[in-house]
């Protein structure tokens, strides 16, 4: 075996420490300070598969909990090509040239396969990523403890005890990821293109109804036409949509994000958005519906995790699968008795 550079024994050293000596108050005020780096390892903790890690997690959570929320939360969904990450490049510029702090996370429950494949690619959000003001996390790989979409609702949590006051969740446009997404943001913005039917852009009806704007993308050279047309067009379909409990009337802009124009008008919709939420009561009683879903998910992660660390139900687990292959027993019955015998063990527990 060869001998360790000097390099690699600097990142062991680097991952011992980081592994051993910050606590949890170490870490909690570095995230409180602003600190990326701390911010990071928080967020790794919370992104954990490890149940040591969980735990230290939820403890930061916890102290982070009263200094967060202070911010608006913007999910943005769209097909892939649409321009996501060119519109959040210019968006998070656009912002924090403004003074703002912006923080981008991600998130694609729906596939094991893509593990932090969106905006783990370096070479997405280029500027954005070397700008001090703006921090960028990649997805979380399907492996968090907590699953993926708590992972995200918490490190929203750090980002805005760590002074980000513009967190944006980004979503791959397929299936179940927006509904997530939109059960933890305030503001809800679809990206979307002229010049392809709603079926070419594979978005469903319900996405565009949770939309609190449709921002056309792409609208510069010879494009500008075609977007001002589907902006009418997409501008009458929304109004066919029921009134949203919000009673926000969902607007439709056009922008360019590699030109960067109308990125000011996107910006005002989002605080006229935020202000009437306010003024109506809308914001901080959507805030509490989902901190209640929040609740039940954590009670749902939290009982299936206690079942599958269970020891005993570990090793039963490799008969009831041969059972079923087997024929010996159905799925619903090996559910029932597996966690019949859940409920005696832990029973004797206590
Ligand atoms: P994502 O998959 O939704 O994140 O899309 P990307 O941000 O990677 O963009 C896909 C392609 O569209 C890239 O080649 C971008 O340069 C291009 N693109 C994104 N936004 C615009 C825009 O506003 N105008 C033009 N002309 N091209 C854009």
């Amino acid at each position: 075996m060869t001998e360790k550079s000097a390099r690699e024994k600097a990142i062991d050293r680097f991952r011992s420490k980081s592994r051993t000596s910050y606590s949890i108050d170490n870490i909690v005020n570095g995230v409180l300070l602003g600190n990326t780096n701390f911010l990071s390892k928080a967020i790794t903790l919370v992104e954990s598969s490890k149940p040591s890690h969980h735990e230290k997690s939820q403890q930061i959570i916890e102290k982070c909990l009263p200094k967060s929320g202070n911010s608006i939360r913007v999910g943005i969904t769209g097909v892939p090509g649409v321009g996501k990450s060119t519109f959040i490049e210019a968006f998070g510029g656009y912002l924090t040239a403004k003074g703002h702090k912006v923080a981008v996370l991600a998130i694609d429950p729906s596939s094991s396969m893509s593990r932090g494949s969106i905006l783990g690619d370096k070479t997405r959000m280029n500027k954005l990523s070397k700008n001090e003001k703006a921090f960028i996390r990649p997805s979380p790989s399907s492996g968090a403890l907590g699953g993926v979409a708590n992972a995200t609702r918490e490190s929203i949590i750090l980002c805005e005890a760590a002074g980000y006051d513009v967190i944006i969740v980004e979503t791959v446009g397929v299936g179940q990821s927006e509904t997530t997404v939109h059960g933890m943001v305030d503001f809800f913005l679809l990206l979307m293109l002229s010049g392809a039917g709603d079926e070419l852009q594979g978005i469903k009806r319900g996405i565009m109804e949770m939309a609190d704007s449709i921002v056309i993308n792409k609208a510069d050279g010879d494009n500008v036409q075609a977007s001002k047309n589907a902006k009418r067009e997409y501008q009458n379909a929304l109004h066919l949509f029921p009134q949203k409990r919000s009673m926000w009337s969902p607007k439709v802009k056009t922008c360019s994000s590699t030109e960067g124009t109308n990125l000011d008008k996107i910006w005002a919709l989002i605080e006229k958005y935020k202000d009437q939420t306010m003024k109506n009561g809308y914001f901080g009683q959507n805030r509490t519906r989902q901190a209640k879903n929040w609740m039940h998910e954590n009670i749902n992660v939290m009982l299936k995790n206690r079942f599958y660390q269970n020891q005993l139900i570990e090793n039963e687990i490799p008969h009831y699968e041969s059972k079923i292959a087997d024929k010996e027993l159905n799925p619903y019955k090996a559910a029932k008795e597996l966690i019949e015998l859940f409920d005696k063990s832990t029973k004797n527990e206590t």
